[in-house]
């Protein structure tokens, strides 16, 4: 499969490692011990913000919406939130905040480890962990379809999409 890097939607990390400038007060999500190391590292980079961080398990669920939840319940002008994580739990929490009223601009994605993706099901529409690298297959455990890993990151959904792999071959 061939992918024009002009046009792919997967995340180019480093052009994200910037965040809106006005910033006052910076929360620091980090899911699981891997990425604690990083989080205290970026904790001494605000200097001048009032921070927070908060270690939450490692893969993004129910705890993580929770606090995520509340902290933008309370979020104020010049609030930037900074996720560090494996990239599906980031890019998990990353939908969750932009649902949830935040901006791109306003959150700092930090992935410190991207062996683990989050797969959107394009047949089915669900959404499943697979250690899989982009251009690879996983089976989807709810249709059992093969899928392709496409070099496509949804936002919405905080996954790569993933569609039939003998789709073209069929008739
Ligand atoms: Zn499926």
């Amino acid at each position: 499969m061939s992918v024009c890097p002009g046009t792919t939607s997967v995340p180019r990390w480093d052009e994200e490692r910037h965040i809106a400038t006005g910033a006052r007060t910076v929360t620091i999500l980090s899911f699981g011990a891997d990425a604690a190391t990083r989080a205290r590292e970026l904790l001494s980079s605000f200097d001048g913000c009032r921070t927070d961080w908060m270690c939450l398990p490692a893969e993004w669920g129910e705890t993580a919406a929770r606090v995520l939840g509340s902290r933008l319940g309370g979020a104020r002008v010049g609030w930037r939130l900074v996720l560090v994580g494996s990239e599906a739990a980031v890019l998990s929490a990353t939908a969750a905040a932009v649902a949830g009223g935040l901006l791109d601009a306003e959150i700092l994605p930090v992935p410190v480890d991207s062996t683990d993706r989050t797969v959107y099901c394009a047949h089915c529409h669900t959404a499943h962990l697979a250690t899989v690298e982009v251009g690879r297959c996983t089976t989807c455990p709810n249709c059992r379809t093969e899928l392709v890993v496409y070099h496509h990151v949804s936002r919405l959904h905080g996954a790569y999409l993933g569609f039939m792999s003998d789709a073209e071959e069929r008739p």
